[in-house]
C-alpha cells in the first residue's frame, strides 16, 4: 500500500489537471489516491475515471476551509458529489471565492497595484478562484518573486489586498459531507496553530469528524505519534497526505508523506471500503 489522500488540481489552486494528476499518481507508485481541492469537487469525476484507467484506487474528496481564527481545514471523503445540499453549498463557496477575488483585486488597484481581474480569472481557468491565482498574477508583474512573498506583501490578512471571505462553519461542512454519505477528517492539525489541540480535536469529534490527518510532511515523528494517540483515545482513524499542489509548489510532491503504520492501513481500508482485505 502506498497512499496519498490529500492533493490539489487545477479545479482549485493546483497546477495539474485532474486526469494528468491521476497519471502522476500512477507514476509515483500510489495504490490509493484522493483529490481534495479547496471547496470544490469539480475535478473528482475526471480524477476518479482517470485513476480507474491508471490502476490507482480513488474515491471522492474535498478540502473545506472552515470558519476559524487561523486555518481550520476539514477533508471530506467518499461522499456523493451529486448530493443536492452538498453540491449547492460548494457552488455557493465557489461564487463567494469569485466575489472575494474581485474585492481583493479592487483593493490592490485602489492602492495603485495594477493587477487585472481578467488575468487572474485567466490563471484560475475553470477552477475555483483563490489567493494563489492573484499571487501568480502579481509574480507576472514582477511585484513578488514567489507565492509566499506575494502572500506576505499583498494577500495575507492585514495586507493591502486582503478581503475577508465567508467560510463554512466546521459543523456544517461535516454534517453536509455525512448527509452525502461521506466521512470527515481534520487536515494537517498542526497548521491550525491551536494552543489546545486536544481540545480542538475533541470539539470536532463531537461535531462528527471520524479521522485525523496524523501523517503530513510538516509533522515530525513526534507530532504523528501525538495525533495517533489522540485518535486512539477518541476512536478516530488516521490518514496521510502530501498536500501536493503541482510541480514546484509548497516544497511537496506526490507521495512525499510516505510514513506507514497499521493504524493508517486500517484508516485507508475503512475509507475505501476494503475492510477485511489484506
Ligand atoms: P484562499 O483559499 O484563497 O484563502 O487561499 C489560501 C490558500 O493559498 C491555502 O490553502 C494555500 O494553498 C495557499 N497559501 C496560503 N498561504 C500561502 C503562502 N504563504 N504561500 C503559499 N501558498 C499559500
Ligand atoms: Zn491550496
Ligand atoms: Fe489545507
Ligand atoms: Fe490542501
Amino acid at each position: 500500500m502506498r497512499v496519498d489522500l490529500h492533493m490539489h488540481s487545477t479545479a482549485s489552486d493546483g497546477t495539474s489537471p485532474p486526469a494528468a494528476l491521476a497519471e502522476e499518481c500512477r507514476a509515483a507508485g500510489l495504490t490509493h489516491a484522493i483529490l481534495t481541492d479547496h471547496d470544490t469537487a469539480a475535478g473528482v469525476a475526471a480524477f476518479c475515471a482517470a485513476c480507474a484507467t491508471a490502476g490507482v484506487r480513488a474515491i471522492s474528496g474535498v478540502e473545506f476551509n472552515c470558519v476559524y481564527d487561523g486555518e481550520l481545514h476539514i477533508l471530506g471523503y467518499g461522499f456523493d458529489p451529486a448530493h443536492p445540499a452538498l453540491a449547492r453549498c460548494l457552488a455557493e463557496m465557489a461564487e463567494e471565492r469569485a466575489r472575494r477575488t474581485g474585492r481583493m483585486v479592487a483593493n490592490l488597484n485602489a492602492a495603485g497595484i495594477g493587477v487585472s481581474l481578467e488575468r487572474v480569472a485567466e490563471i484560475a481557468g475553470s477552477g475555483v478562484m483563490g489567493r494563489p491565482h492573484i499571487a501568480q498574477a502579481l509574480i507576472e508583474l514582477h511585484l513578488a518573486a514567489d507565492i509566499p512573498e506575494a502572500f506576505a506583501k499583498y494577500l495575507n490578512r492585514g495586507c493591502v489586498g486582503y478581503s475577508h471571505r465567508e467560510k463554512l462553519p466546521s459543523r456544517e461542512a461535516i454534517s453536509l459531507t455525512r448527509a452525502a454519505g461521506g466521512r470527515c477528517v481534520l487536515a494537517h492539525p498542526l497548521l491550525t496553530h491551536d494552543a489546545d489541540l486536544p481540545g480542538l480535536i475533541r470539539r470536532l469529534a463531537k461535531e462528527g469528524i471520524e479521522g485525523i490527518e496524523a501523517y503530513y510532511p510538516l509533522h515530525s515523528d513526534a507530532d504523528a505519534a501525538f495525533f495517533l494517540k489522540q485518535a486512539r483515545e477518541l476512536g478516530l482513524f488516521v490518514t496521510a497526505g502530501s498536500d501536493y499542489h503541482g510541480a514546484g509548489r509548497h516544497g511537496t510532491y506526490l507521495g512525499k508523506e510516505a510514513r506507514m503504520s497499521l493504524e493508517l492501513e486500517a484508516g485507508v481500508r475503512l475509507l475505501f471500503g476494503e475492510e477485511g482485505a489484506v
